[in-house]
Parts: C-alpha cells; structure tokens; sequence
C-alpha cells in the first residue's frame, strides 16, 4: 500500500483521481485549500479508513511521509484562475517549489498537472509536445498558463539539479461529472444552460475549437503515467476528438433535449483559436488511448448535473 498525496483532490480531476487511488488499495492524503473545490465531490470517501483530508494551502510549506505526489493544486477554469491572478501564479511558482521540496525530502515521485495551455495560442496544429508554444507573457491568461510554465521549469531544474523523480502531463480540455456548477467552463455553462432552458452563450462567433476528454479517460492517462519508469514526459494526454464550440452548443442542445437558443457574446482576449492534441507519444510511451466517445461523455455529464440541479 503505497501514501500518496493528491493536492487539488476535492477538486473535479482531483476527486475522480482520489477514487481510483482508493480502489487500487492505496492509501490517499487529499490536500485541497477549497478555494474551487468542494467538500461533495470527496463527501464519499470521508469514512474510508484509507483517506485522509487536509485543508491547507500549498502556496504554505507541509510536512508530511507520502510516497508519490500528484499536484493538481489551481483553479483550472478562467473565471477562477483571473479571480485573484497573483494567488495563481504563487500557487504555480511557491505552490509547486512546495511540493518538490517535499518531494526531495521524501524522495518521494511527484507528477505535475501541466496544461494544454502552455502551448497557447498555438501556431503549430495538432499540438506536439516539442512545441515551444505561442503565449502571451503579459494577458490575462498568462497568470495560469505562464505560472504552468514555469511550473514545468520548476519541475525540470529539480529533476536535473537534485535528480527529483518527475513525471509531467499537460492535460487537454476535461470534463464530466463534479465540475462544480460556477466553473465557468465551456462544457458545465453549455450543460446547465441546455437543462434550465436558458441561452447558450457562445463567446466569439463558435469557430473556435477544443478536443474535449472525458475524466475517466484522463485519470487513466494520468496514472499510467505515474506508475511508467524510464518516461518523465511532458506527455499530451487528452482527446483528439476536435470541435468548434458551436458544434459542441448543438451537441449539447440536441443530447439535453432542450429548448435552448444560442446567444452570441464577446471572446475574451487571448482565447486560443484551435486546440488539439497530438496523442502520438502518449500511444507511443504509455499505450494511452480515449476511449469514451464524446456523445457517451456529454449523457453521463448531463444525467449528473440533471440530477443536482
Ligand atoms: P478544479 O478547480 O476543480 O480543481 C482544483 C483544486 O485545487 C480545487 O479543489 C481547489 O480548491 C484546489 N486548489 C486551488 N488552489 C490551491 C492551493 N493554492 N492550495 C491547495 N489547493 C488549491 O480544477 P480541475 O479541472 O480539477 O483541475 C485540476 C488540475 O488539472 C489543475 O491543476 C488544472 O490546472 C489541471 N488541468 C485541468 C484541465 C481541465 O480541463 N479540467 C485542463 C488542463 C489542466
Ligand atoms: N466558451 C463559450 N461559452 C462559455 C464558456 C466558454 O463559448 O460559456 C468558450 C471559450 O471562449 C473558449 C472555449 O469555449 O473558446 C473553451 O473555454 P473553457 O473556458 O472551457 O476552456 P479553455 O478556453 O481554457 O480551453
């Protein structure tokens, strides 16, 4: 039985992640400060003798034994992310020194959850992982998708200075249940919106594309991942299933059986125009393939926030 800490763990990704930690027999520190998260998502895992919940805030140092990190700690969604941006970038910068500081002491595996943004506004289509990425230093963005940038630096230098044992996984547009109803994300917005019959709200004119993951998927990428030898990464793990957002809007109205409109509003700047991962070294290193087809995903999601809401 193996300690591992998941920080973000009742987040979305986090909580799903602390479940299959659970189920494979091992024993789960979630830390989480709940500035996204929430304490529903982990309400079921509160009895088990095998998990454990820490409030605290990683941009503070902790002691702790674990054997493996999983550092999920950040708002993911850009409301939240931009809510307070110097806090995001603390949490990438001083959150992430944290967790490889513990990860030395402990000489303990860390993984980083990087992002599909690092590459930002990308010039090069699909997205290879050798792609340096085209990304604003000084947008509104840039607290979250240059905080995981350096995140990534960080996670590297102590990897080649103090032989830290990394592993980094630049995650694609996630979804499914548990994303919290204010996330503010594309998929949630467009779901809730389709169940309450109000309107869509498409920012921009819907050309814009994103390859969207279903969670299970994901955390199955992303454990691989952990438990590989020889690969550190960084690793594309995702979907490369590629949709405008306008065709997402009519997948979800027609799934939902709603009677929603479709309204069209600003784009807030610096939004990626197309996105899509290249799986290739994913398949290649760690035999990771999507396997739930968006259709799939979208019901499961719509049944879960239909019965919340
Ligand atoms: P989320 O907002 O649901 O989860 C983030 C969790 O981290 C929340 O529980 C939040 O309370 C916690 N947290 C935030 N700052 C913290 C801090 N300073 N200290 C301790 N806890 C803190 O988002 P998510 O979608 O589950 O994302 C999880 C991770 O995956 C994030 O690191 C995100 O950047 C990354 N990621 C997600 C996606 C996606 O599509 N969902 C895509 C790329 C990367
Ligand atoms: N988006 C939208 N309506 C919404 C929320 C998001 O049209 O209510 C768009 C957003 O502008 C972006 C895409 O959907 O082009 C994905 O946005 P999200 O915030 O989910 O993820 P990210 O931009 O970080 O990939």
């Amino acid at each position: 039985m193996e300690n591992i800490l998941v920080t973000g763990g009742a987040g979305f990704i986090g909580s799903h992640l602390c479940d299959k930690l659970i189920q494979d027999g091992n024993h789960v520190i979630c830390l989480d400060n709940f500035f996204t998260g929430s304490h529903k998502n982990i309400e079921h895992l509160m009895d088990n003798k095998n998990f454990e919940l820490i409030r605290h805030d990683i941009i503070e140092p902790i002691m702790l034994e674990v054997d493996k990190i999983y550092n999920l700690a950040c708002p993911a969604s850009p409301v939240h992310y931009q809510y307070n941006a110097i806090k995001t970038i603390k949490t990438n910068v001083v959150g992430v020194t944290n967790m490889l500081g513990l990860a030395l002491r402990t000489n303990s595996r860390i993984l980083q959850a990087s992002t599909s943004e690092i590459y930002g506004n990308p010039i090069m289509h699909p997205q290879k992982e050798e792609y340096w990425g085209n990304v604003n230093p000084i947008g509104i963005r840039s607290c979250y998708d240059e905080g995981k940038r350096v995140a990534e630096t960080l996670m590297m230098d102590y990897h080649r200075q103090n032989d830290v044992d990394i592993k980094i996984i630049r995650i694609f547009n996630t979804y499914g249940p548990r994303m919290a109803k204010n996330d503010g994300r594309v998929v949630s917005n467009f779901i809730i919106q389709a169940l309450k019959n109000e309107d869509i709200t498409i920012y921009g004119d819907g050309s814009q594309t994103r390859s969207f993951c279903y969670v299970d998927d994901l955390i199955r990428g992303m454990t691989s991942l952990m438990n590989s030898e020889n690969f550190i990464g960084p690793v594309n793990v995702g979907n490369d299933g590629e949709y405008t957002v306008l065709e997402l809007a009519n997948m979800i109205i027609k799934l939902a059986n709603s009677n929603s409109k479709i309204v069209f509003k600003p784009l807030p700047s610096d939004d990626p125009i197309r996105r899509k991962p290249d799986l290739s070294l994913a398949k290649e290193k760690l035999g990771y393939e999507p396997k739930i087809d968006i259709h799939d995903g979208l019901t499961k999601t719509i049944e879960y926030f239909s019965s919340i809401l």
